[in-house]
């Protein structure tokens, strides 16, 4: 049975969706607008559910809506509960969840070809759809296990650190040119060894391509992920003819390449690099270089305080801790006073700072932050020779200058915060000895002008705002 095109109300509906959808990816590339554009997200999805709903022959209504009820009751619940400094790992199980549907539709389209309308005349499935179900399978397994490994990196549940296996470079290209022969070869036979081979060796180049990825390379994989996640619907969308479908999954499809691109260059890695895994591992995989004894010092939040009152110009670097601490209310509370007693106090958000993409923009901007306070890297990094204050909380690799200086840190390349120019830099963290992601020491915490404040983040503003009260 060939399939039917579908009646032209029904690709205009999808066509508004997808209007929609577009609508609300350029309200999400600004905080101002980013309400507006998840309300354009939301319009554009109920149409195309509906829309599918209202013209598909539904075998079965009520079932159809409890699983909805269900998935949507389990996604609300979740969604409600999770903290904030689990968002990612949440991205990421949320990425293999799509992963597994793209892979169930296509096993569901192999097992039932004629309930999906794609035999052809001799009763065999079309080379085209053939085409489609191998792509489909194959990124919709490797977002999985892909995925699940993130999740399991970024919970904590596995560690962070890079995993190489001897020749990994030669397997992994192998098995991606044995699934894209058995691809080819599925269009002129359907044997079912054929697809649960694509299948199986697709599930582990999933697992193999994310295993040696660690240190401070895992922003680059979540968007990829984003990005695998996204195609993988597009091929889903092709096996249910549904164009819908096809729009959203190339949207997120490119724009999850896009942004995987914008976090290679804040990286400075060659996407190609990272993919090929274990780029810079090696010394990460030892857990870095050893600590040195070195002396520092010790500032307390009355020190803060009193330099910072002193100061014209504070620049705030938040980070992974600060998110940790859930301190963004109490910084911008204290940045508040400052500001009243006529410091001039700016926000400088490096790309991968926190531990997902646009993490310290969400934080701030939940703070009610003003927008104009806070820049990018590159706007604002020339502006810490001039600056009397650095305060960095929670930040460690974003603001560490081994990544300028030393070749063999997991981290070098990477353009990191110039806050060694600083006049003087107070640095919060819980203790000397907690290691940002890369698991690195770091310079600046030794610097003459350096005073470190170890606290929690939102305990050590809250003293800070006392005594700035005083
Ligand atoms: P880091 O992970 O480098 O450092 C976090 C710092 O916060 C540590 O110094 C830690 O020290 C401190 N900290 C933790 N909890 C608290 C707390 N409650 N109060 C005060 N301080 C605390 O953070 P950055 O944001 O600088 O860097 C991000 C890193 O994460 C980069 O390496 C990036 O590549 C990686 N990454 C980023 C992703 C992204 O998409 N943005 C995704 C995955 C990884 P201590 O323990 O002593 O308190």
């Amino acid at each position: 049975m060939e399939h039917a095109a579908p009646p032209a109300w029904v690709m205009l509906a999808y066509l508004i969706s997808g209007v929609f959808f577009i609508l609300a990816l350029r309200g999400l590339s600004s905080p101002a607008t980013s309400q507006q554009g998840n309300r354009f997200g939301m319009a554009g999805m109920l149409i195309a559910v509906v829309t599918t709903l209202v013209t598909h022959e539904v075998a079965s209504l009520p079932e159809i809506l409890g699983a909805i009820f269900i998935g949507g009751g389990i996604g609300w619940v979740t969604a409600r509960k999770i903290a904030m400094t689990d968002m990612p790992q949440l991205v990421a199980a949320f990425h293999s969840l799509v992963g597994m549907a793209a892979v169930l539709v296509a096993a569901a389209a192999f097992l039932n070809p004629e309930a999906f309308g794609i035999n052809g005349a001799d009763g065999l499935i079309n080379p085209v759809s053939r085409v489609e179900m191998g792509l489909g399978i194959a990124i919709g397994a490797i977002t999985f296990s892909g995925s699940v490994i993130a999740f399991l990196k970024l919970a904590g549940k596995m560690s962070g650190a890079p995993i190489m296996l001897p020749m990994r470079h030669v397997i992994n290209l192998g098995t991606l040119t044995a699934i894209l022969g058995l691809i080819g070869y599925f269009t002129v036979d359907q044997s079912p060894w054929i697809f649960w081979t694509i299948t199986a060796l697709a599930f582990v180049i999933g697992f193999l391509l994310i295993i040696p990825i660690g240190g401070a390379d895992m922003p680059v994989v979540v968007s990829m992920l984003n990005s695998y996640s996204g195609w993988a619907a597009a091929a889903m969308g092709f096996t249910l003819h549904n164009t819908a479908m096809i729009i959203t999954g190339a949207l997120v499809g490119s724009s999850g390449a896009i942004l995987s691109y914008i976090m290679c260059k804040a990286m400075n890695r060659s996407f190609i690099s990272v993919i090929a895994g274990g780029f810079g591992a090696e010394a990460a995989a030892t857990g870095g270089p050893a600590k040195e004894q070195r002396p520092w010092k010790r500032g307390s939040a009355e020190d803060a305080a009193y330099m910072m009152q002193q100061a014209e110009s504070v620049i705030i670097v938040p980070g992974y801790g600060m998110a940790v601490a859930q301190a963004q209310h109490i910084l911008r509370e204290m940045a508040d006073v400052l500001k009243k007693q006529g410091v001039s106090v700016k926000y400088a958000i490096h790309p991968v700072a926190g531990r997902m993409p646009g993490h310290m923009n969400v934080l701030l901007a939940e703070a009610q932050v003003p927008y104009d306070e806070v820049f990018e890297l590159e706007d604002i990094n020339s502006e810490f020779a001039q600056t009397d204050v650095a305060f960095i909380i929670g930040a460690n690799d974003v603001v560490n200058p081994a990544a300028k200086t030393d070749k063999t840190s997991p981290i070098y390349g990477m353009p990191v915060f110039d806050v060694d120019k600083a006049k003087t830099v107070f640095f919060v963290k819980r203790s000397m000895g907690g290691v940002g992601y890369a698991g690195v020491d770091n310079d600046v915490f030794y610097m003459d002008q350096t005073m470190m404040l170890l606290a929690d983040a939102k305990k050590m503003c809250e003293d800070i705002v006392k005594a700035l009260q005083h």
